[in-house]
């Protein structure tokens, strides 16, 4: 393990709830000094900084809509200002609305595209330029793109996007020695997933896994420690689909 003076610095986008937290958290205990991006909820982002400042990790709260250029370079600056320059990347913030594709409005459109699309781009952009040789980025896909579900068409494209960034960046990152993942979860327990949805909903995600069980944030936040990890170094371009067995 790190130590906090020589830690590497790693950015996770939207990680002041769901599955971005329990990210924040593992890549904490894991050694890295941690900067925890938000768009909005700067109390629960605060909460996480005390958190695990309280265990003697190194972690400031970053707040910037990963869809706008500007904000994300700004965040950059903060980062390597405080922290230093950046070695990992997790691109974990990301929006779901399911509507039926003929009911989706241009607004609902943009946003989804906006946030999980060109948030991606905007950062894996800025990363580009700006990461330490032997970095690692984590994108996020999701299984929904295996299992064509109604209701998923706008949210699937942007993953589609995202897979899409995934396989090409690791290439164009060639000779800098940068790995270019992304984990595709299946149903989380966390608010993206559970809000809107009945009991009886939820149970029939719930038993889709033949594991019978909703994925917790630190099945997923496990899975990217191992992506960001020296024993993953040989694993690049990759999807990596962790949902207990659906699909
Ligand atoms: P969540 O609980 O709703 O949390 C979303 C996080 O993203 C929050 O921290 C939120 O911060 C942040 N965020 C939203 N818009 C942002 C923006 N414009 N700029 C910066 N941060 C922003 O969602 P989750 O379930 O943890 O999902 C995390 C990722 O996993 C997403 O990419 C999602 O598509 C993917 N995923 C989730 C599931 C699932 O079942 N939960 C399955 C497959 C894939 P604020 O509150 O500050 O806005």
């Amino acid at each position: 393990m790190n130590t906090i003076e020589n830690s590497q610095v790693a950015i996770v986008t939207g990680a002041s709830r769901g599955i971005g937290a329990a990210v924040a958290r593992r890549l904490a205990k894991d050694g890295f000094a941690v900067a925890i991006n938000y768009a909005s909820s700067s109390k629960e982002a605060d909460a996480l900084v005390a958190e695990l400042a309280s265990k003697g990790a190194k972690t400031i709260a970053v707040k910037a809509d990963v869809s706008k250029a500007d904000e994300v370079r700004a965040m950059f600056e903060v980062v390597e200002q405080q922290l230093g320059k950046v070695d990992v990347l997790v691109n974990n913030a990301g929006v779901l609305k399911t509507v039926p594709l003929a009911d989706t409005s241009d607004a609902l459109y943009d946003q989804t595209f906006d946030i999980n699309v060109r948030g991606t781009f905007n950062t894996l952009r800025e990363a580009a330029a700006r990461m330490n040789e032997g970095g690692r980025i984590v994108n996020f896909s999701s299984t929904t793109l295996a299992l064509n579900m109604p209701g998923y068409a706008i949210y699937n494209a942007t993953k589609a996007a995202v897979e899409a960034f995934t396989h090409v960046f690791a290439k164009e990152l060639r000779g800098r020695n940068i790995t270019v993942n992304a984990v595709a979860p299946g149903p989380i327990a966390t608010s993206l997933f559970l809000d809107g949805k009945t009991e009886e909903q939820i149970q029939t995600f719930a038993k889709m896994p033949p594991l019978q069980r909703l994925g917790q944030p630190e099945d997923i936040a496990s899975v990217v420690s191992f992506l960001v990890s020296p024993d993953a170094g040989w694993v690049n371009g990759q999807i990596l689909r962790a949902n207990g067995g659906i699909a």
